[in-house]
């Protein structure tokens, strides 16, 4: 059994790497040869704690596993570890036997920023040149250096609820050499292509007055019940696609739109359709199209087995008998 500690991420897995393997199985989960689990979510009742499994299957892939973790809300004022903490298990899918353990907070992160790449990818405009930000969280750097990678995009526009958090953002964008406005959300839904939304917001701050035709939006913060980042009515004016249909109108931004009866779960594409090919994708420049990034325990194994191959090939994998 491997070990891949948290420490050698970083050193491991590239956002190409996530992005790869993250694109991949989008398209297995959408041709039916993988599958996600599942999920469990549960409050400990300790330490006011969040905790639980994503798992599933690739059978092109061959990843079987989850991720087991959560939210503790205190860990950095009391322990000085970030607050969300999540560890990846794969197993043999031959036999069953236990074959990693992978530290699974930077993944997390990369898996997160590479499935909203996958969709800039396959769903923008190919002359799309301003990127939007709203939010300015931990993600968001994520998401901010996967997503310049898949346009020639010449500048970014950004808002956020806490105002204050935009310069952090604005020194990635410096480091990635373009330009960095603070802007309304009047002018950046006037402005962007594509816009990336990644709060944990539980109201819409982006509507659908602000955003013009042709954007392309990836609402990636919205991952349980009761979150929302966008007017559900701006899912009806879209063309919506999603990683998984069941999350997404569970856990997703389309969660809202679809018991407000504006869309149904008929309506929504999953990306993977796209890669493959199965389904055209965008179809005009004036087209709005939404992808609902939920975060699937698939993506995790995914990026898992990445840091896993890369760490045995490099050496850097602890090797326990078992
Ligand atoms: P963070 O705590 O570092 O940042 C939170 C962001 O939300 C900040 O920009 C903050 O200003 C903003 N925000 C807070 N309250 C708000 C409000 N009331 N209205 C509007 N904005 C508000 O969090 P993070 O680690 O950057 O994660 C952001 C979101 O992404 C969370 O909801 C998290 O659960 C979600 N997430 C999703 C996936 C996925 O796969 N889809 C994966 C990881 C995290």
């Amino acid at each position: 059994m491997l070990i891949v500690p948290e420490r050698e991420i970083a050193g491991l897995v590239t956002p190409e790497a996530a992005f790869e393997a993250v694109e991949a199985v989008f398209a297995a989960m959408a041709s039916g040869t993988a599958w996600n689990f599942p999920v469990v979510r549960e409050a400990l009742g300790h330490a006011d704690a969040l905790y639980g499994f994503k798992g599933g299957f690739d059978r092109a892939g061959m990843a079987l596993g989850l991720k087991a973790g959560g939210y503790w809300p205190r860990n950095l004022e009391t322990h000085g570890i970030i607050n969300h903490q999540s560890t990846v298990f794969l197993f043999d899918p031959d036999t069953g036997r236990l074959d990693a353990m992978v530290g699974g907070n930077l993944l997390t992160a990369l898996r997160t920023a590479a499935a909203s790449a996958v969709s800039i990818r396959h769903l923008a405009r190919q002359d799309a040149k301003v990127l939007g930000m709203v939010g300015a969280g931990h993600q968001s750097h994520f998401q901010l250096r996967a997503a310049v990678r898949q346009r020639s995009f010449e500048r970014v526009v950004a808002w956020n609820y806490h105002p204050e958090m935009l310069p952090k953002l604005g020194e990635t964008a410096a480091e990635l050499g373009l330009p960095f406005e603070a802007v309304p959300l009047e002018r950046l839904g006037a402005e962007a292509d594509v816009i990336i939304t990644i709060t944990s917001a539980f109201a819409p701050s982006l509507m659908a007055a602000h955003v013009r035709p042709g954007t392309h939006l990836a609402c990636m913060g919205t991952d349980t019940k009761g979150k929302q980042e966008v007017e559900a009515e701006l899912l009806a004016r879209a063309t919506v696609f999603c990683d998984e249909i069941a999350q997404s109108v569970t856990i997703g931004e389309a969660q809202h739109a679809v018991a407000a009866g504006l869309i149904a779960a008929a309506d929504i594409i999953p990306i993977g359709a796209v890669v493959n090919g199965t389904h055209p994708g965008r179809s005009s420049a004036d087209e709005i199209t939404l992808f609902d990034g939920t975060g699937v325990g698939l993506q995790d194994l995914a990026v898992a087995k990445a840091a896993v191959d890369l760490a045995r090939a490099r050496g850097v994998a602890i090797e326990v008998a078992v």
